[in-house]
This record gives structure tokens, sequence and C-alpha cells, in this order.
């Protein structure tokens, strides 16, 4: 077969075999000001967002059907009577998913929005059967006060109730780990120390669930050395991030944002990134 043939018949193959099995689950949202962002102007950031001074995201959490398991990654932020959240149960029911039915629930990092619908309000775990995995480093960062900053030591009793709730079934990873076929946990560190990307890959087709590398969608991808204050450690999270979008633009993995409105594909432009809109993976 000559060469042109053998293009267009992979590009057909590519347009019709599906990638990851993925359905975004909103739990709630979140405001967030501009004044959180390190390392650009306001009045930059500000004129980015068309004159806004906060950006409204999504809490996101992801349904994953994966070679015959049922897997989420990350659970929103549980019920809080102040916030928008706690949506997730409604969002697993409207998807035809019991709470009992999920096999693997993957956590990206231990940050309130994403570990709070783990438990139920009684304290039982909210994923009956699941095994729970976590970055071992992030485990050991949120169970002791060695490394973590005195303003989150109140989260550690909180912690620990998880961990206690899911005992056995908790399975502590490293980096490139597969915690599933075609599931892989890459170590995303900066946001938290042990803040994780899971890798899924399906016909040849990858997706990655890059939990908080990124917020301001709007701002971060044509910015991307641009942080946050809630990054725990700003110039590592800075580094990953750009190493993660260089990986993402040469691969053309769809990007799946804990706080990103969308699935995205990115492609470099000058020094960011361009996105776009991915309906499906
Ligand atoms: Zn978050």
């Amino acid at each position: 077969m000559r060469p042109f043939l053998l293009l267009v018949t992979a590009m057909t193959l590519t347009a019709q075999t599906p990638g990851p099995n993925v359905r975004p689950l909103v739990d709630g949202t979140l405001s967030l000001e501009t004044s959180l962002l390190r390392g650009i102007a306001p009045a930059e950031a500000v004129r980015m967002l068309g004159g806004r001074t906060a950006a409204t995201t999504p809490v996101n959490a992801f349904l994953v059907r994966q070679a015959g398991k049922v897997i989420l990654v990350d659970t929103g932020m549980g019920k809080d009577p102040e916030e928008d959240s706690g949506h997730l149960a409604e969002g697993l029911a409207a998807a035809g998913v019991t709470p009992a039915q999920v096999d693997l629930v993957l956590i990206t990092h231990f940050h309130f929005d994403h570990v709070g619908g783990l438990l139920l309000p009684g304290g039982a775990r909210a994923f009956p059967r699941a095994k729970l995995c976590v970055s071992r480093v992030e485990h050991d960062l949120w169970t002791t006060r060695d490394r973590l900053p005195e303003r989150l030591w109140e989260r550690i009793p909180k912690v620990r109730a998880i961990f206690e709730a899911y005992g056995s079934d908790l399975v502590l990873t490293r980096d490139g780990d597969a915690v599933a076929e075609g599931v892989t946990a890459l170590a995303a560190p900066g946001h938290t120390a042990g803040h994780t990307v899971y890798a899924f890959r399906s016909n040849g087709r990858d997706l990655w669930c890059i939990g908080d590398l990124i917020h301001f969608g709007e701002v971060q991808f044509a910015r991307p050395a641009t942080g946050i204050s809630f990054d725990l450690e700003g110039d590592l999270a800075v580094r990953t991030r750009l190493d993660f979008f260089r990986r993402a633009a040469a691969g053309n993995v769809v990007l799946a944002g804990a706080h990103l409105p969308h699935l995205v594909r990115i492609v470099q432009d000058g020094d960011g990134y361009r996105t776009t809109r991915v309906e499906g993976p």
C-alpha cells in the first residue's frame, strides 16, 4: 500500500475507534479570584478573563469505564450547605451507576474538593466495595505534620478518618504504577507533594485526568508559567504543568481537568497553548 493510503487508513481508524470511555460528573462550582494567581500582573489576568476579577470553575469528578471496571477519579466536595456542592451522587445516578458498583476510586490529591465525597455524613464509606488508590507520597503528606503547612494541620484527623474507613481497600501507589488495565498513575508534584495524574489508554488513544494541574483555563493554557496560591510548591507546580502540557500536545492527549469546563486537546502557540474542545474522547 502506498504511504498516502496508509495515512488515510490510519486516520479513518483513529476517527472510528473510541478512546477511553469518560463522563465528567460536576459536583458543584467554586468561584476563584484572580488575586490567587501568581506570576502574572493582576490587570493582565483580568483582561484575559474579559474584565472579570473572578472565574467560576466547576468541581469535576470523572466516571471512567475501562477494562470492565467502573472507575471514579476524585469525589468532589461532599455536601456543604454553604457551597454549590455534593452533586456527585446525582451525577452517578444519572449515569446509571450505584456507589456499590464503583470498583476503583483514584484520588489526584487530598484537597477538600477532591476527597469530600469519600465518606457519607455519618463517617461511613460512600463507596463500599471500591479500592481507594492514593499516591504514597500524598498519603504521607497528609497524615503527619512533617511537610504539611501548619494552616493545614487541622485536616489531618479528617484525612486519617478516610484512610481508616477504607482500611485494607487502601492502595498506595508510586509513580508509573498500573492501577488497572490501561490506567497508569503519574507523579505530578507541586500543587501538592503527591499530586497525581491518571493516564487512561484505550484503543491507542490517551486521556489524562489531570486533577489540579490547572485552575484558570482562560489564563493558564495561554500562560502556563502562571501559578496559583494553592500550590504548595509553586515553582515545582509550574515545571510539572509545563512538562505535562508539552507531552499532552505532542501525544494528542485529551485532558480532563478537575476545574476545567470541557475536555480539551492542546496545541502549542508561542510560549503557551491553544485548546480545542473535545466532545467525546
Ligand atoms: Zn481542586
